[in-house]
């Protein structure tokens, strides 16, 4: 026996492939569409859309047909009112036949052949040389998902899983990419440099992919490839919304930006919930004042927050509902800013939103309010605000959403009635809205204050005054008549969740 040296170990080959995916250029290229269906009209868009010069053969379009070639995406569609003949097949990149008739289709597929045009017959597959597959478009970058015809409704549910998992903004960023590439070159840059440039790109891109790509950006990667560094070490902050409670209120942006992050700062309002959703790896720190005592001050904050993302790590600043209202965004925008950290957002749904949900009333209503007011029951010095507006308060044909009610609304209700606000205005409390623990309490504007400090000042909760909540008012009455225990108590009818 002949021993084997190492250099004749082969790796294993490749594995029988059912499908060949090539990328088409078909820039400028005319390709041959027979068929005048609705389908015929999709493809003709399709390749439109690829900039394919597209002749169509109908006698019979359809609306779509004439719609879409009125307005292609891209290339021109050029629609011949006339049965396709074997003289149209003569050059042209690709032919597509839309036939219901097998044997129409058998035709146009072979007078395709004779033409040495490669042919797909929509729903034929006897009559294909090749096939579309489900798209991802996120040109430049283009995913395409066959499965060789075994299963295209498969295909369909893996492109949607796709679509989901791949940010739009990716497209950005490989259109960046394709700017950017041809200067790396006469930047001076080494093979190896280059290579380094485009791993701290790509890990940058992949974890911002919401961020609009710019000129400091290819800067800063120029700067990280000179000194070498680990893609991981461009820090960056992302202020998430974290929405009122319900994990199935975040966004999918929100949702992204956690399962990508290094570490999480965790407001004390957001729910507990929506931590299963951060990446199991990150760190997450409660930075409310649960967590660091009443000490837990913005500046700390702050401090802490860019202090983690000068060291490298993708830092997410997960915040209540919006991160745009009442949470003090601006400052940590601002510190981002003047420490040269990228720095985006993420809106989530902010507490008024979710309310509205489950209560099941519009804030706005014609005819009856016309104008929603968010404010904070809660000045920096713990006291209601001096500087509120008395008269907008009471006005009637406003909706008044009042964040941080709970030590003020008593006397801020008092003071819309002296403003001239009915007393007997409809107003509703909601505590730990959309979580499992929520509670909503109906009353009149008067009674309002005094039927929230009812319960424990545990929970976060929000007061909503005006005519907009009629029915919810009466609906509350009805029920406390039929269960007088249950005074103002309000079930929701239905439960969206399952918490
Ligand atoms: N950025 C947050 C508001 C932060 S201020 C947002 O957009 O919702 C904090 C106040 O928000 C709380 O005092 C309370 O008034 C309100 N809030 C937040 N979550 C809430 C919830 N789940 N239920 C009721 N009120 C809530």
């Amino acid at each position: 026996m002949r021993a084997r040296s190492p250099t004749e170990m082969r790796p294993p080959r490749m594995r029988p492939l059912a499908r060949l995916p090539v990328f088409y250029a078909l820039a400028g290229k005319r390709v041959v569409v027979a068929g005048g269906s609705a389908a015929a009209a999709w493809k003709a868009e399709l390749l439109s859309a690829a900039a394919a010069h597209v002749d169509v053969y109908a006698s019979d379009p359809t609306e779509e047909l004439v719609a879409v070639a009125a307005h292609p995406p891209l290339g021109l569609i050029t629609l011949h009112d006339k049965p396709w003949r074997a003289e149209d097949l003569a050059g042209a990149a690709l032919a597509v036949g839309a036939f219901d008739d097998g044997v129409q289709a058998a035709r146009f597929a072979a007078a395709a052949r004779a033409a040495g045009v490669p042919v797909n017959v929509i729903d034929k597959p006897t009559h294909c040389d090749f096939a579309f597959g489900a798209i991802i478009n996120r040109s430049p970058l283009v995913i395409g998902v066959s499965t060789d015809g075994a299963a295209p409704v498969f295909g369909l549910a893996i492109r949607a899983k796709l679509e989901a998992m791949i940010p739009q903004g990716l497209a950005r960023w490989a259109n960046a990419a394709r700017s950017w590439r041809p200067r790396l070159k006469p930047a001076g840059l080494s093979f190896a440099a280059r290579r380094k440039f485009w791993e701290i790109f790509t890990a940058f891109a992949v974890t911002h992919p919401d961020r609009e790509p710019e000129q400091p950006d290819y800067e800063a990667f120029l700067v990280a490839t000179a000194r070498n560094e680990k893609a991981a070490e461009l820090g960056s902050v992302t202020l998430v919304g974290a929405g009122p409670g319900d994990p199935e209120l975040l966004t999918l942006r929100a949702l992204r930006a956690l399962q990508s992050a290094d570490v999480v700062l965790i407001d004390d309002l957001v729910s507990p919930a929506i931590l299963d959703f951060a990446r199991r790896e990150a760190k997450k720190m409660l930075v409310g004042k649960t967590g660091f005592g009443p000490s837990c001050k913005q500046e700390e904050i702050n401090a802490t927050m860019i202090a983690l993302a000068n060291a490298g790590k993708r830092v997410v600043r997960l915040k209540g509902g919006d991160p745009m209202l009442f949470g003090r965004a601006g400052e940590e925008i601002a510190a981002c800013r003047a420490a040269h950290i990228a720095v985006e957002v993420v809106p989530g749904i902010t507490a008024a939103q979710g309310v509205a949900s489950r209560i099941a009333v519009s804030l706005t209503q014609r005819r009856i309010a016309r104008r929603v007011q968010y404010i904070t029951g809660h000045a920096e010095h713990g006291k209601l605000p001096d500087d509120i507006d008395w008269a907008a308060l009471a006005d009637p044909a406003a909706t008044t959403v009042i964040y941080m009610p709970r030590k003020t609304i008593g006397e801020m209700a008092a003071r819309a009635i002296a403003h001239g606000l009915d007393a007997a205005t409809p107003a509703v409390a909601v505590i730990n809205a959309t979580r499992p623990d929520e509670t909503i309490v109906v009353a009149t504007l008067a009674e309002i204050g005094g039927r929230l400090n009812q319960f424990p000042a545990e929970g976060p909760a929000i007061v909503v005054i005006g005519l907009v909540l009629r029915e919810l008012y009466a609906q509350a009455q009805a029920a406390e008549s039929a269960a007088p225990e249950a005074v103002g108590l309000y079930r929701p009818p239905l439960r969206m969740t399952s918490p």
